[in-house]
């Protein structure tokens, strides 16, 4: 009998990441020591003008918790997304992070499941962040979108503006040393540019004074898991958030 398209696509994947597993870039290397202690650290930032615009005072800014807005959302209803989501998808990690990573809305999985980066591409996410010797739960993720857009289509231009000040609100009660905007969505909506991901990955940018580093996203590797271009691309990029935050960048050595 023929295998489920579910099926292909488990064991496609599993094949993905053991291949990544093999390239090296997996895990890390016994001999490095765990960030954790270092990823509490947080450092004082200015109150960026446009969180007021987004309904959050100057007190706020400073001491506005996740839970005050994922309560000010409360059963959001403020664009067409509204009627198709099971859970919207608020974000999840540590709400003190050094490093958040924006991904575009959640797909069917994180629709289900109420929490960012569960499906096939949060396995290849939390490959990335394994790589990088962090854990998934000393970072925090969301995304641009809290609801799942039909059909995993992209999100428009008044569901991202709807969404944006929230997310704006987030980031800063996090108030993160880096974030990375995974993909087009999120490098766009971050940083209000038009320019294609593949121009504006690699090079740090800014949004409210954090710096933004722009990389693939991990559905767009999955797409193109026959080539590792791609992959080693985004690899260069995290080495780089590493680096910035003074953490050690595991070794990869890129097989040719
Ligand atoms: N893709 C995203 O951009 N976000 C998710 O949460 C899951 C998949």
């Amino acid at each position: 009998m023929a295998q489920s398209f579910k099926a292909v696509a488990a064991s496609s994947l599993r094949e993905y990441l053991l291949a990544l597993q093999e390239s090296g870039l997996d895990g890390l290397p016994e001999s490095l020591a765990s960030p954790a202690a270092h990823l509490a650290v947080q450092q004082p930032a200015a109150l960026p003008a446009a969180a007021a615009e987004a309904g959050a005072t100057p007190h706020d800014q400073k001491h506005e918790s996740l839970e005050k807005i994922r309560k000010s959302l409360g059963d959001c209803q403020r664009c067409k997304l509204a009627k198709g989501r099971t859970n919207l998808v608020f974000g999840a990690g540590n709400p003190q992070a050094r490093l958040v990573f924006v991904g575009e809305g959640p797909g069917r999985d994180e629709d289900q499941q109420g929490e960012p980066f569960v499906g096939e591409a949060g396995q290849v996410l939390n490959r990335i962040i394994t790589a990088m010797g962090l854990k998934r739960e000393e970072v925090y993720i969301c995304n641009v979108v809290k609801c799942r857009p039909p059909d995993n289509r992209d999100p428009e231009a008044d569901e991202i503006a709807a969404c944006a000040p929230f997310l704006l609100r987030q980031l800063q009660a996090v108030h993160p040393e880096v974030i990375v905007a995974l993909g087009r969505f999120a490098a766009q909506t971050l940083l209000g540019t038009k320019e294609a991901i593949s121009k504006l990955r690699g090079k740090f940018r800014d949004y409210h004074g954090v710096p933004v580093m722009p990389t693939y996203h991990p559905s767009y590797l999955l797409r193109n898991r026959a080539v590792s271009g791609p992959f080693w691309e985004v690899w260069e990029d995290m080495a780089q958030v590493l680096r910035l935050l003074k953490l050690p960048v595991p070794e990869k050595t890129r097989k040719r």
